[in-house]
């Protein structure tokens, strides 16, 4: 058996995310190029994570809010394509046994070299050995939930501090604490999947709202998606308060920003739209970053997720801040981006004659976030009413590089006229390009909620149409496909559990973490069931039969 294999060899595996092949995907070296050191620090970071969630649960008066931030900090840093630098998340299993010595807990520290070599005793080949496939899956889904939440609590932290929080991260320290037992049923895991899944919906509300206080509320946006004459930055990740630090430092230096992927959605805030260096949006989701940053004529700065490695013609004018670290790479932090700006007045930029060269394209729409969207529900209730508007759906989430995700732009081009479309995420690059949706009647017909949190968008406006017309959410003529990657879509996914939507479409795989019994209980409980990659003609038939 592949587990016994891997643990004769004391190999690390990972399968957290949507490519993971195989238990060990990183046995030598994962899809993503993660090293089997770097997930052997990562595991030890989650588990001295679990260990500060205990001794937190056991020590409540004592926790400290920066025992809380950096609990937070520590799991966003372990997700899928975020930190590669094995310094760097040492220092977070430093920071991480420090804080546990000051309540009590000892004997935890472990260097590098000695995470790698006690992998037997932790990794995820012992997790899967010792507790079995389906509850060590079940498992791994809570801590992967708490991963995605921490991220955005995280974001929400730097907006406004812990206090919008607070609620949320105690809940999935408790979740995160619970896993310290190793009797824990399927029932009870999958309530503390639930808890996570309830954790972060909160987060995400509050990450809406403190993205609409700082930023003002968002509305529709053209996006430009064409050259600018003039030095340029590209910022990619999900980091809002990063990109309008950016803006402020650039602005009076004649440097022109492009967005990038999960920052597209950007353009809809007032705040940052008035910053007139904020000039567009290039390239499409993070699986094309090393086709597209080689063309990009000055420095890019990650934010967050999703960083490749970086080929080496482009390498040197590459910049990562906050969780976001890999080898070689220029690391800036706190918000100084001095450094960026200088290689962007280095790099040629954008010419008169680029400009002149590039194609036409049409500007893409952003800002159908909640508010704006439901300023125009009474059009769109009497659309529904006059038979002109016949379904919506959610069509996004994560990309990704591995086959069938082709099953989301054909689904979306095979959508007919009488339908809305809401997206968002970095899978909106899947659809957004298709086709020219047009409008009904003046709504237009794609709608983009903006970023994977967004989605928490989208549960609002459902919720406002359950209201409106007296249908239970699961009654609506909508229907959701989601496209997951990683971490921040397991815990949006969750969240759609915890508030009861079934009949969701999830792919273009299932997740490896959930075996066949797991998933069966997923099946019965909500519906949950897998895109037929082969056929999205029929699933969108289905789903127009009211089978969601
Ligand atoms: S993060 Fe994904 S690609 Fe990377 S090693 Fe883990 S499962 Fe493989
Ligand atoms: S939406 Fe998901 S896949 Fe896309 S950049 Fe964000 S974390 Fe990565």
């Amino acid at each position: 058996m592949e587990i016994e294999k891997l643990l004769d060899n004391n190999a690390s595996a990972c399968y957290q995310c949507e490519q993971a092949r195989g238990p060990g995907c990183n046995t030598f070296k994962g899809v993503c190029s993660k090293s089997p050191e770097t997930t052997a620090i990562q595991d030890h970071i989650t588990w001295l994570c679990m260990q500060l969630a205990a001794a937190a649960v056991q020590n409540r008066a004592k926790v400290t809010d920066e025992q809380l931030v950096l609990f937070n900090r520590a799991m966003f840093t372990t997700l899928t394509n975020v930190n590669f630098d094995d310094d760097a998340l040492m220092r977070y299993a430093e920071d991480l046994t420090a804080e546990l010595t000051t309540l009590g807990v000892s004997g935890v520290n472990k260097s590098a070299a000695e995470a790698v070599a006690t992998l037997k005793d932790y990794g995820l080949a012992h997790r899967i050995h010792k507790f079995g496939e389906t509850v060590a899956g079940l498992r791994e889904t809570v801590v992967y939930g708490i991963r995605g939440a921490a991220a955005y609590a995280d974001h929400a932290f730097v907006l406004e501090g812990l206090d919008p929080v607070r609620k949320e991260t105690w809940m999935n320290v408790e979740a995160m604490a619970e896993l310290n037992k190793d009797d824990l049923s399927v029932d009870a895991l999958l309530g503390l999947t639930l808890k996570v899944g309830e954790a972060n919906f909160g987060i995400m509300a509050a990450l809406d709202k403190a993205h609409n206080a700082a930023l003002g509320q968002p509305s529709f946006a053209p996006v430009n998606t064409r050259p600018v004459e003039g030095k340029c930055i590209l910022i990619t990740g999900h980091d809002m308060d990063d990109l309008h630090k950016l803006l402020e430092q650039c602005e009076a230096r004649g440097v022109n920003v492009f967005t990038h992927g999960e920052m597209i959605p950007a353009h809809a805030y007032p705040v940052l739209r008035k910053y007139k260096c904020l000039v567009g949006n290039y390239g499409t989701s993070w699986r094309n970053q090393r086709k597209e940053f080689p063309l990009f004529p000055g420095p890019v700065l990650f934010t967050t997720n999703c960083i490749m490695p970086p080929r080496e013609d482009y390498k040197h004018r590459v910049f990562t801040t906050g969780r976001v670290g890999f080898p070689g790479l220029t690391h800036v932090a706190n918000g100084e981006f001095e450094p960026v700006i200088a290689a962007a007045l280095e790099a040629p930029g954008y010419t008169k004659a680029d400009v002149e060269a590039a194609n036409a394209e049409s500007p893409l729409l952003v800002g159908a976030m909640h508010a704006e969207v439901l300023s125009h529900a009474g059009k769109v209730l009497e659309l529904i009413g006059a038979g002109k508007l016949r379904h919506i759906f959610f069509i996004g989430g994560c990309d990704g590089s591995t086959p069938g995700r082709n099953y989301f732009s054909d689904l979306a081009e095979a959508i007919p006229d009488d339908c809305l479309i809401l997206t968002g995420a970095c899978g909106r690059f899947r659809i957004n390009r298709v086709k020219d949706y047009g409008d009904i009647e003046g709504i237009p017909r794609l709608l983009d909620v903006g970023q994977c949190n967004d989605v928490f968008s989208a549960i609002k406006i459902a919720v406002a149409l359950s209201e409106a017309t007296g249908l239970a959410v699961n009654d609506l003529p909508l229907s959701l496909c989601v496209s997951w990657f990683e971490q921040k879509a397991v815990a949006v996914l969750l969240t759609l559990l915890h508030l009861g939507i079934r009949n969701i479409r999830l792919g273009p795989s299932l997740p490896r973490f959930l075996t066949p019994d797991a998933l069966a209980v997923l099946a019965d409980k909500f519906a949950l069931k897998p895109t037929n990659n082969k056929d999205a003609k029929g699933d969108l038939a289905d789903m127009l039969a009211g089978e969601h």
